[in-house]
């Protein structure tokens, strides 16, 4: 068993499984689940009533096994990927391959029909990169499966990786060209968004894009490798 990332929706059900299989995570999302898990947790339950009686009693989940860039699982003659992809989404984010049916599975890297989730929470989380998640994509586009399967929406083709890289640079685009000619955060952030609703008016989670604009706001070029 294993989860693409720490947050709540995707890694909180892992214990249930506690006993019967194997939990195998990559190293910075291990970390990612100690550290930042329980309060996730918390800034969740904040979300929603409903949501707060779901969370309820739920356990942080413990990896039974850690990796550290990548691991190949055998299930039996299908061989299964574990790819650590760096920092972009999380700090721990890892996408799974299943080579002999080309189907990827993305976590949030990937979402259908929907606006990057940008976890940007300043100064309480900052983890969220919008370079390194455009460096991802650009990777995973340049090498596409047949089958996605996103962190949120339906399941797609290829496109999907295309529609995330083309948005990521976009945004980057659009954001760094406004803060070199020293516009506002709060017009750059307005003008992105009107600008990413017209090429996309049928796309949810609008409210990401102000995030994602003050996280790219934050970001230079040429970011360090050890980071
Ligand atoms: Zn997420």
């Amino acid at each position: 068993m294993t989860t693409t990332h720490f947050h709540p929706e995707h890694a909180l059900g892992a214990q249930t499984f506690s006993g019967e299989a194997t939990y195998l995570v990559n190293r910075a999302q291990a970390d990612d689940l100690k550290a930042k898990g329980p309060g996730y947790i918390e800034m969740f339950k904040g979300l929603s009533e409903a949501v707060a009686r779901r969370l309820e009693g739920v356990e942080l989940p413990r990896p039974d096994v850690v990796y550290g860039d990548s691991h190949d699982l055998d299930l039996g003659g299908r061989i299964v990927e574990l790819r650590a992809t760096g920092r972009a989404h999380s700090r721990g984010d890892q996408v799974v391959r299943v080579p002999d049916a080309d189907v990827l599975f993305t976590g949030d890297l990937v979402e259908t029909g929907q606006f990057a989730i940008f976890p940007w929470f300043p100064p309480h989380d900052t983890d969220v990169s919008g370079l390194r998640w455009l460096a991802v994509m650009e990777r995973l586009a340049a090498d596409p499966p047949e089958t996605v399967v996103p962190g949120h929406g339906d399941i797609g083709g290829a496109d999907l990786l295309g529609d995330v890289r083309d948005y990521l640079r976009l945004l980057r685009d659009e954001t760094w060209k406004r803060r070199d000619s020293a516009v506002s955060e709060e017009t750059t952030a307005a003008e992105i968004k009107a600008l990413m609703l017209e090429l996309h008016p049928e796309w949810t989670g609008r409210e990401w894009i102000e995030n994602a604009v003050a996280c790219l706001c934050a970001e230079h070029s040429h970011p360090h490798q050890d980071e």
